[in-house]
């Protein structure tokens, strides 16, 4: 398009997540028409899944119907589709549904996903953690495990121990040991009669020599010690070489476990190589200081799909850049627009960079670890960093109702260990067991599998 030529734009965005909304709301009051698409109809705070995971919020309080976040905003389409091709050339978006988009500028904001590093069999017996899908699913498994224990322990007196394993040690992982623990030890304390779900082992294994590598030594240290005061064992250089249901192999030694789940990697989503252009070795878009790739100043890739460095060092995929990198492409589209409305086009040879407010990670109720940068610089661990961590992450959440339910819920949990939304759903099965008589193929029974005469009345009866 000519500069001076003040037609309306449309900008089509992809990705509903954390840069694609952003970047939606960066640009809502320019004169322009954005067209928004997501395969889900809502924007997931992905930070809080864990805590959905574990029981202690619903989905509703950590996700937003994508509709109602721009609702105010009539130059905003929202599509719930997905996107399965391009045409740069054309400036064209293929849904899914058929439909052929065009666009003046393209954002593609689409996220990354679970990589099982080539063993994609094994995502159904050790889920990951990516979609409130996933965390209902987790939930279903971990609240499952002590159900059947709890039938075993009623009609045999006994039941095989109930472990956990998390494979990789990343922040979600100890996010995840920490948060069993705590319903384990805290929350269902009361809840069972004839186990004590404070027996349950948690294992974190990480393959490399520490969890947490992206921290400072000491904060790695100081999440370890917490964790052990949660009674969970952190095993590292544990290469995990197979999972089977009910066991987790590491090289010859097999490690039972009644529920595996996976932290261990992640990978660019795969639109990313719909595009054509250069990738990094995980599938994200490889882009230059504006977030372009090469080539194509009207596509700009944002958040976790994007492998932008700064000082020749990656930025991480985490919640901070991928909302920055979308206010980013938002102002620098903005930029250009107004140019083409006569403007001097002042900032538009600005780049993206990255202000880097810190990390932090949360272990169990009242324990965190904080690298903190801004507003000021400090490392934290223990409960004033778990208050940082909550206030920041309350904070964050879109929507006020969403913030005050899940303050409120939160504040409930938190001094009563009541309630929490332990809701099995779904199917009544768990890869490796039998829910009467414990762990099948060949994994210790530890008591001899009794006739079972009456059912009724038991909570869980297998499918
Ligand atoms: C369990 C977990 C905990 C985390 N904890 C933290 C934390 O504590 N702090 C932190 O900073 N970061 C955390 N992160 C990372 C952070 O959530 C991500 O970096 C961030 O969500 C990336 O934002 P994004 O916009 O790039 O992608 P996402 O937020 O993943 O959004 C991508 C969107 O694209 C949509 N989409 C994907 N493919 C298509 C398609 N083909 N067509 C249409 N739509 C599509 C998806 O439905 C999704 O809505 C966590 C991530 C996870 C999974």
């Amino acid at each position: 398009m000519p500069a001076g030529n003040p037609i309306r734009k449309r900008i089509v965005i992809i990705g509903g997540g954390f840069a694609g909304i952003n970047a939606a709301m960066g640009l809502a009051k320019l004169p322009v028409d954005i067209t928004l698409i997501d395969r889900k109809n809502h924007h997931t705070f992905q930070p809080l899944l864990y805590q959905v995971a574990l029981a202690v919020l619903s989905p509703a309080e950590i996700a937003q119907p994508i509709r109602s976040i721009v609702r105010k905003y009539q130059n905003i389409e929202v599509l719930m589709d997905q996107a399965v091709g391009f045409d740069l050339d054309r400036r064209r978006v293929e849904l899914e549904t058929g439909a052929l988009l065009e666009y003046d500028f393209l954002i593609l904001a689409t996220g990354s996903t679970h990589s099982y590093f080539g063993r994609d069999d094994w995502a159904k017996l050790a889920p990951g953690l990516k979609s409130i899908e996933d965390a209902t699913e987790i939930r279903r498994r971990v609240l499952l495990a002590f159900e059947f224990a709890e039938r075993q322990m009623q009609e045999a007196g006994t039941h095989p121990p109930l472990k956990f394993v998390i494979i990789g040690g990343g922040p979600t992982g100890v996010e995840l040991a920490g948060a069993i623990s705590d319903i384990a030890r805290l929350y269902m304390a009361s809840d069972f009669r004839h186990i004590n779900p404070a027996d349950a082992e948690v294992l974190i294994l990480e393959g490399s020599p520490n969890i947490l590598a992206a921290y400072p030594p000491d904060l790695r240290q100081k999440a370890a010690q917490q964790l052990a005061g949660l009674g969970v064992t952190i095993r590292t250089n544990a290469h995990v070489s197979d999972i089977q249901p009910g066991y987790v192999m590491i090289g010859d030694e097999r490690i039972d476990s009644t529920v595996t789940l996976w932290a261990a990697g992640v990978q660019a989503s795969p639109l990313g190589k719909l595009l054509g252009v250069p990738l990094d070795r995980r599938g994200c878009v490889i882009v230059d200081q504006f977030l372009n790739p090469p080539g194509h100043p009207e596509v700009y890739v944002c958040g976790d799909l994007a492998h932008v460095e700064e000082n020749g060092i990656q930025i991480p995929g985490v919640a901070q850049p991928a909302m920055q990198m979308g206010t980013y492409a938002a102002k620098r589209i903005s930029r250009l627009v107004a140019r083409d409305f006569g403007s001097e086009g002042t900032g538009v040879n600005q780049p993206f960079h990255y202000f880097d407010k810190g990390d932090m990670a949360t272990i169990g109720r009242k324990a965190a670890v904080a690298n903190i940068k801004w507003p000021f610089h400090g490392r934290w661990s223990g409960f004033p960093a778990w208050i940082v961590w909550l206030f920041i992450h309350v904070f964050f959440l879109i929507g006020f109702r969403s913030r005050l339910a899940v303050f409120r819920q939160w504040a409930w949990t938190y001094l009563t260990f009541q309630d929490g939304a332990r809701l099995i759903t779904g199917s009544q099965e768990l890869p490796g067991w039998d829910a009467r008589y414990g762990m099948q193929d060949g994994s210790p029974i530890v008591h001899p599998a009794p006739p079972i005469e009456q059912t009724a009345g038991t909570a869980v009866t297998g499918t």
